[in-house]
């Protein structure tokens, strides 16, 4: 039995065909049912008239989600009887036969419409909420933004490696999460915040042109529109310039959107360019929306952001990075370093999209002496330093080249193109605003030999 999707029908009329798919609605009129049948193309009409279809009784137990397959010939609908509202509404399917290969239980909310369902309910039941046309239709665009990406650094001459998920910290801001080490009591692991150092080293490991689609992992209280794990398009290049990076990704972002997302427009090409100053001093803040109609939902205005300072001072007075400690300083500031590392700026830049920071990146520190430099003036004692970084100051000191990247992250662009208006929605395992998941009941409690494996011994007592 060969399979035809439902949206293969329309070009097969007076052929006999075989359809799988789940029964997405099911209406009788008169004598004759109606079955919409729904596969990963969309839904064709299949007709059980009585006397033509040996399997019409069972046809009267179908209900929506049922799973079956549906053997019948393709016909014409007729220029009158054309349902314009469905890809297919040109044909219907006569049915010969009908096999019934799962029956299902009422879905707990209607699947074609949970505009006004509650988001716990359709993340309890996320395999569900997966069905309905909405969520298909962003986690395809997931796909297809994600295979371009993959294909277009491919050309380019980037290779995608994997680097560990379980590793040692590195410094992006945020908590991390940590692993307790079975084998070694005691010491731990931990989820990276992002692959920055493994893509820097990678850069020492002569690689040259790295991307990889990676998980990043923020243990962050959960505000607004985060999620504790994200997506991003993490890349990194040797022997470039600032310049060259930001053209690559303009390259990058301007022909994904036109092969991708054909009816959405860029409104701004080349991109428009601020530096982080003008940025405040224009608009009030570093992610300006310069959308000229912000009603349009087919809009894009890109914007690079250009020198954020390398520096800012903490609430408690000490002097942080403001994206990492890994930045190169930008050219014209070296000199002001040591007597004014606050007003010295990086060079690195953030690409922004409706009003949305969608990346940051820099170019890299690749010499010794002034990443250590960086950690001092960070306020790192020396041991500190050789305990957190003393691999990279070691990789820089074998022949390390020049180098910069970028992290577009993944899930707020498809949010953006999908006109969705949070992440969660083209995430198809999201967790809550909490940080839990509801589908599968994480986090939970372990088992007390678990714990014990894992030399953990709890200090909080659940009622
Ligand atoms: N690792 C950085 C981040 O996660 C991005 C970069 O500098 O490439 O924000």
């Amino acid at each position: 039995m060969a399979r035809t999707l439902s949206s293969e029908t329309v070009g097969k009329v007076g052929e006999s065909v075989t359809l799988q798919g789940w029964v997405h609605v099911r209406r009788d009129m008169g004598k004759i049912i109606f079955v919409h049948l729904r596969d990963r193309t969309g839904q064709v009409q299949v007709v059980f008239v009585p006397g033509e279809c040996p399997d019409y009784e069972l046809a009267k137990t179908l209900r929506d989600e049922f799973v079956v397959e549906i053997t019948g010939v393709v016909a014409d609908r007729g220029k009158k009887n054309v349902n314009e509202k469905m890809v297919t509404g040109t044909v219907e399917i006569q049915a010969r036969t009908l096999k019934i290969l799962n029956e299902a239980q009422t879905p707990p909310f209607p699947l074609d419409d949970t505009k006004d369902v509650s988001e716990e309910r359709r993340l309890t039941y996320r395999y569900l909420d997966l069905r309905s046309e909405r969520m298909q239709k962003n986690i395809r665009l997931r796909h297809n933004v994600i295979a371009y990406m993959r294909s277009w650094l491919d050309k380019q001459g980037f290779i995608e490696v994997e680097t560990p998920y379980v590793t040692k910290g590195t410094p992006e801001g945020a908590r991390e999460f940590i692993i307790p080490s079975r084998l070694h009591a005691g010491e731990f692991y931990v989820l990276p915040q992002s692959p920055q150092q493994f893509k820097q080293l990678l850069m020492v490991g002569g690689i040259e042109r790295y991307f990889q689609i990676a998980r990043c992992f923020r243990d962050e209280d959960q505000r607004g529109d985060r999620q504790a794990e994200f997506t991003q398009l993490d890349l990194e290049m040797s022997f470039v310039t600032q310049e060259d990076v930001l053209q690559l990704n303009e390259q990058l972002f301007t022909e994904l959107v036109a092969s991708v997302v054909p009816e959405m427009k860029l409104s701004t090409t080349p991109f428009s360019r601020l530096t982080y100053a003008e940025a405040l001093k224009q608009y009030g803040t570093d992610k300006p929306d310069l959308r000229k109609d912000k009603n349009d939902p087919n809009e894009l205005a890109f914007a690079w952001v250009v020198d954020f300072p390398m520096f800012e001072k903490g609430s408690d007075g000490s002097i942080q990075a403001v994206h990492h400690p890994f930045c190169m300083i930008h050219p014209d500031d070296t000199d002001k370093l040591e007597s004014d590392p606050l007003s010295v700026r990086a060079a690195s830049y953030d690409l922004v999209l409706n009003g949305y920071e969608i990346s940051s990146g820099s170019i890299r520190i690749h010499q010794a002496k002034l990443q250590e430099k960086i950690f001092q003036i960070l306020g790192l004692s020396p041991e500190l330093i050789e305990a957190k970084f003393g691999h990279m100051l070691r990789a820089f000191s074998y022949g390390a080249p020049p180098h910069g990247g970028m992290a577009p992250g993944i899930d707020r662009f498809i949010m953006i193109l999908a006109n969705e208006p949070n992440i969660r929605e083209v995430i198809a395992f999201p967790k809550t605003g909490d940080g839990r998941d509801l589908m599968m009941g994480a986090p939970s409690e372990l088992p007390p030999n678990a714990l014990r494996d894992a030399h953990i011994q709890l200090r909080v007592k659940k009622e």
